[in-house]
């Protein structure tokens, strides 16, 4: 028996994402890619089969299966369409300000249709002039009676237009920076709040990426998420726990990548014998693979730290060093597999083109990697390893 460190339920689940994803999806993502269209019937799939349901808990009608299993169902649907993988590491970040803030009021009200799938969920943070830097956002939150008035813009956000609630970001007090910032649940159909445009893109071509607009929006105040003040804070324990579904997203499309070059180099003869067989090429796929198994170690060690119950101020790191490092390396290793097929490569009839134009994006979103290097950094300065200079002068 090969070694596995899965439990047998775990496997089970796996191998049922494992198989929808190569005979339901894979047929699809070129066409995916080359229409630009949102699959709404990779959509229809995972509700049919309760995929959406791995990202949430039993009481909220989830399979409460934990993280790490919601983690390896993104990677393994991303092997064959990183805009699939897509759809489910959204859902997560759309429902997690609900899932760590909302009142029980406020989950029992929005959980059920997520848990399902009935309805998409977004993350609004980022606007034109605020993305790295969100505590500088300019949109605005303004109490008036029961409801809360919302204005400004948002861009750069995915499921714009296909999402039915999206988890947004004002400043209720715009002198207070940080802590002038509260989070807000919207739904899509509330007068005054409109997708304004949808972006051309590189890669993740069925995603939808777009602008939002508030002019006037109005919204109840029993939509705001925690205490006023306590958005940004919601943002960035969010963030923790939703930058590993990029890294499984980016671990996905790596692996995808790395499994379609060693069968391409199986296959392809010069000089007498498959390119496999020249040291080269050896090197390159054994640099790939031991790359994809050292992104697996740290995000399913991210996942089974949620599951176990570590503490949020341990995950902080332990979630930017996954996302960095997968991401990373979704983005070498998608470029050695163009190079392995050579001329093949780089012609859309093969999927490694596409793989490596969706690799570049999780190295952006969700924190760049130079944010990532930041906030690893920053956590380490807080560790104490004086041990090290005992005995040092
Ligand atoms: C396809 C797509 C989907 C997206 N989906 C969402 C979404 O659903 N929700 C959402 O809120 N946002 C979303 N974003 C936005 C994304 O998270 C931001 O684009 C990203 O965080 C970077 O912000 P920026 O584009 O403003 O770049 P900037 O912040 O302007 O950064 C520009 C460059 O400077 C670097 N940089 C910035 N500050 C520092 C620093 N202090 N030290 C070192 N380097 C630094 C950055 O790493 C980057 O290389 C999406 C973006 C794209 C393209």
């Amino acid at each position: 028996m090969p070694w596995e460190p899965l439990t047998d339920e775990q496997l089970e689940i796996r191998d049922l994402v494992r198989t929808i994803a190569r005979e339901r999806v894979a047929p699809r993502a070129a066409e995916i890619d080359e229409s630009h269209e949102f699959p709404w019937d990779v959509v229809e799939l995972f509700r049919e089969h309760g995929i959406f349901g791995l990202l949430f808990d039993e009481e909220h009608g989830g399979t409460g299966t934990g993280t790490l299993l919601a983690l390896i169902a993104i990677e393994e649907v991303s092997k064959v369409c990183a805009t699939s993988g897509l759809i489910l590491a959204v859902q997560e970040l759309g429902s997690l300000g609900l899932k760590l803030a909302g009142t029980a009021e406020q989950k029992a009200r929005f959980l059920p249709s997520l848990v399902s799938g009935e309805v998409l969920a977004a993350y609004a943070l980022t606007e034109a002039g605020s993305g790295s830097d969100s505590a500088a956002m300019g949109t605005t939150a303004r109490r008036d009676g029961d409801e809360y008035v919302l204005d400004g813009s948002k861009r750069f956000i995915t499921n714009a237009a296909v999402a039915g609630l999206y988890t947004v970001f004002a400043k209720t007090d715009p002198q207070a920076g940080h802590s002038g910032i509260s989070a807000f649940v919207v739904e899509s159909g509330t007068s005054g709040f409109e997708v304004a445009r949808l972006e051309p893109k590189m890669g993740i071509a069925g995603s939808t990426t777009g602008e939002l607009t508030f002019d006037g929006a109005r919204i109840p105040a029993t939509n705001l998420l925690g205490d006023e003040g306590e958005g940004f804070r919601i943002a960035m324990r969010v963030l923790d726990r939703s930058r590993p579904g990029v890294a499984a997203q980016g671990l996905g499309i790596a692996q995808g990548a790395t499994d379609y070059a060693l069968e391409y180099a199986r296959t392809r003869e010069t000089m007498g014998k498959p390119i496999a067989e020249h040291q080269l090429i050896a090197g390159k796929l054994a640099d790939m693979e031991t790359r994809c198994e050292a992104a697996r170690g740290l995000l399913y060690r991210f996942g089974r730290m949620v599951d176990d119950g570590a503490d949020d101020t341990e995950l902080t790191k332990a979630s930017a060093m996954a996302k960095l490092y997968c991401t990373d390396a979704a983005m070498d290793v998608t470029t050695e597999a163009v190079q392995i097929l050579g001329g093949y490569g780089y012609i859309k009839e093969y999927p490694v083109e596409r793989m490596m134009r969706d690799a570049k994006i999780t190295q952006i979103y969700e924190g760049t990697n130079e944010i990532q290097r930041l906030v690893i950094a920053r956590e380490m300065l807080k560790e104490s390893r004086a041990f090290l200079l005992a005995g040092l002068a």
